[in-house]
C-alpha cells in the first residue's frame, strides 16, 4: 500500500534521511517514535511531497514516483493518495469548522455543495464537533481544532492520514480527546502512520512500530517486539530514557 526504497533528503549540507526503506500494510497503523531531530516529520513529509526527496522511490496505491526524477504530474498523484493532520492543524483561521471540512470537498473534489455540506457535518459528529460546526477555530480548544484537522483529513477518502505529531502542540489535557478520535478511525481499519512522541499510545494503537535515529530505521516491528523486548542497543537506550 506504501512502499518507500531507499529514499535520501538532505538540507543543504545535512543528510537527513539516509536510505530508508518502509513499507505498509493496507489498513496498518505505523507509528514512528524516535530521538528529536531524527528526520521522522521529514520521511513523514516525503511521503507526500512536502519535502522533495533528491532520491528513492515512493509508491502509495497505484501511484509510483522516482524521487530523482519526479514530474509535476507523479506528485500531484501521488498527493491524491494521502492527507497529512498537522501538529499546528493548519486550519483556515477565517472560515468555521464546517467550512474548513467542506473546503477541499468543494474545491479540489468538486462535490455539489449541498453533498459536501452533508459529508461534513456527519464527519465532524464522527470527531464528537457536531455542536461546533459554525466555530471559527479562536473559538475552538486546541483539541477541538485538531479534531477539525482529523475530520478534514477523513474528508477526501484518503488511502492513508499521515499523522505529524497530533498531539504536541496541545496542553497536556487536552491530548487524551484526540488520541480518542485517533484510537477510533484506527479501529475503522483506516491505514495510518503516525509520528508521535506519545509513547504509550503508539504502543497502544499501532500494529507496528518504527524506531528511527540519524536519518536511519534502526529497529521496526510489532508493539511487543519494539517495546518489550527490543533487540537494537540504541532502541533500548531510548526506551530507558522514559522508563
Ligand atoms: P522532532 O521529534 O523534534 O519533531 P524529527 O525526528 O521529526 O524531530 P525532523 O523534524 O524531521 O526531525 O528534522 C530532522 C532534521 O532536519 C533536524 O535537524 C531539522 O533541523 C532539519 N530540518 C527539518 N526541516 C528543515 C528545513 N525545512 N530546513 C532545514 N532543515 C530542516
Amino acid at each position: 500500500m506504501i512502499a518507500v526504497q531507499q529514499l535520501e533528503k538532505s538540507f543543504g549540507k545535512q543528510h537527513i534521511l539516509r536510505g530508508i526503506n518502509l513499507n505498509v500494510q493496507k489498513g496498518d497503523v505505523v507509528a514512528i517514535i524516535g530521538p528529536s531531530g531524527s528526520g521522522k516529520t521529514t520521511l513523514l513529509r516525503c511521503l507526500n511531497y512536502l519535502e522533495r526527496p533528491e532520491a528513492g522511490l515512493i509508491t502509495i496505491g497505484d501511484a509510483a514516483v522516482n524521487c530523482a526524477k519526479a514530474s509535476k504530474r507523479d506528485i500531484h498523484n501521488l498527493r491524491q493518495r494521502t492527507a497529512m493532520v498537522f501538529q499546528q492543524y493548519n486550519l483556515f483561521r477565517h472560515k468555521t469548522a464546517l467550512e474548513n471540512v467542506m473546503e477541499c470537498l468543494v474545491v479540489v473534489k468538486k462535490l455539489p455543495k449541498a453533498e459536501a455540506r452533508e459529508r461534513s457535518v456527519a464527519l465532524l459528529e464522527r470527531v464528537g464537533l457536531g455542536d461546533k460546526l459554525d466555530a471559527y477555530p479562536s473559538r475552538l480548544s486546541g483539541g477541538q481544532q485538531q479534531r477539525v484537522g482529523i475530520a478534514r483529513a477523513l474528508a477526501i477518502n484518503p488511502e492513508a492520514i499521515l499523522f505529524d505529531e497530533p498531539t504536541s502542540a496541545l496542553d497536556p489535557e487536552l491530548v487524551g480527546e484526540v488520541l480518542a478520535v485517533i484510537r477510533q478511525i484506527a479501529q475503522e481499519g483506516i491505514t495510518m502512520v503516525i509520528v508521535t512522541h506519545e509513547l504509550a499510545f503508539a504502543q497502544e494503537v499501532a500494529n507496528h512500530v518504527i524506531f528511527m535515529e540519524d536519518g536511519q530505521i534502526v529497529e521496526e516491528g510489532s508493539p511487543q517486539e519494539l517495546f518489550v523486548s527490543p533487540r537494537e542497543e540504541r532502541t533500548k537506550q531510548f526506551l530507558n530514557r522514559f522508563r
